[in-house]
């Protein structure tokens, strides 16, 4: 471990802090002002996230809910439509960012347990071209959903099918490295059955900061003007973007071991069936306690020895870059302590 921790913390993969080397990285960047175009290490992260996720073009922004709106606003506008699974980041978690702000109606189709949003609840979503309507332009999806990643024939139905109607097709892929790594495939095959697709460099990939959008040139401009609108137009973002650089170049397939704890973690978890723990496709393992077991007393019993898990009701353990074997062996530790 890089880093002196009092803590096993499972609630995210957004609490890791950059390695040494990737804060050497940031100290030693070039920065000039991005608002600009005139920062050399912003332009190198754009352009190797551009190409790593096959798109013509990248823009860096502070945070994923920026670069979802962002994608929304590239592709909508007011008074136009987005359909989005009811379960999805950008429709439940983002403060209706794409409504408020961009005027856009979301129109929320139920995510089966797969995070798939089934083909024929799409279709019959996709508006006529009736004065009575509003204009349905985007299909939305997310890639991983709940640590799930997408099936490769579904990336392809779902995205032919909004192609076939008219839409065009976004992908928040805040932890697409993580679906890539977890299904073999390279990040630019997934990338490329959508239009624009959103990447988070602060969750498993480890930078403290930032997201990109990348997409065709025409669609990222749109964005860049709708970044600056929304205060997203940073100055010397070249130290934050070294961070991203170094996340792409070191942590991509590192996310093999997060995946392997993870797996770990569900089989030290689901040896207490109480807890209703699932299995782990990539670096989250959720759990569902069964009624009447007190998930209060256990997870405070767990805090007490130092060890965070997100959520309520369902509880979420997440595995990154700041977590270790050793995280995992306390868990088994104190569940075998606590039953
Ligand atoms: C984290 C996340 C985002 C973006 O979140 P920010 O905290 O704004 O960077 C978007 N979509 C999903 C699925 C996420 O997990």
């Amino acid at each position: 471990m890089h880093q002196q921790h009092t803590r096993s913390d499972f609630r995210s993969d957004t609490v890791t802090r950059p390695s040494p080397e990737m804060l050497a990285a940031m100290s030693a960047a070039e920065a000039g002002d991005a608002v600009y175009d005139d920062c050399p290490t912003t332009s190198a992260l754009e352009r190797l996230a551009a190409e790593r996720l096959g798109k013509e073009a990248a823009l860096f922004f502070p945070s994923g809910t920026q670069s979802n709106l962002a994608g929304l606003m590239a592709h909508c506008g007011r008074g136009d439509e987005y359909i989005a699974g009811q379960q999805a980041h950008v429709y439940r978690s983002e403060g209706g960012g794409g409504a408020v702000l961009g005027s856009i109606q979301p129109q929320p189709l139920p995510n089966e347990a797969d995070g798939t949003i089934a083909l024929d609840a799409i279709a019959a979503a996709i508006k006529p071209d009736d004065f009575h309507n509003a204009m349905t332009r985007l299909l939305a999806l997310e890639d991983t959903f709940n640590g799930i990643p997408l099936p490769d024939d579904y990336l392809q139905q779902a995205t032919e099918l909004a192609r076939a109607h008219g839409l065009a097709t976004h992908l928040d892929g805040a932890r697409l490295m993580n679906a890539a790594v977890a299904t073999g495939r390279d990040p630019a095959w997934i990338a490329g059955w959508f239009d624009t697709v959103s990447l988070c460099l602060s969750k498993g990939l480890g930078a403290p900061i930032g997201s990109l959008l990348v997409g065709p040139r025409d669609l990222i401009e749109r964005a860049r003007r709708v970044r600056k609108m929304v205060g997203g137009g940073m100055r010397q973002t070249g130290y934050l973007a070294a961070a991203g650089i170094y996340a792409l170049e070191h942590n991509v397939e590192r996310l093999r071991e997060d995946h392997a704890r993870a797996q770990r973690l569900s089989q030290v978890l689901r040896e207490y069936p109480e807890l209703g723990a699932g299995e782990a496709q990539t670096n989250m393992v959720f759990m569902t306690p069964v009624a009447g077991f007190d998930a209060t007393a256990f997870t405070g019993f767990l805090a007490e020895r130092g060890i965070r898990v997100g959520g309520y009701g369902t509880l979420r353990w997440v595995t990154h870059l700041d977590v270790d074997d050793s995280d995992v062996e306390a868990v088994a530790r104190a569940c075998a302590d606590y039953f």
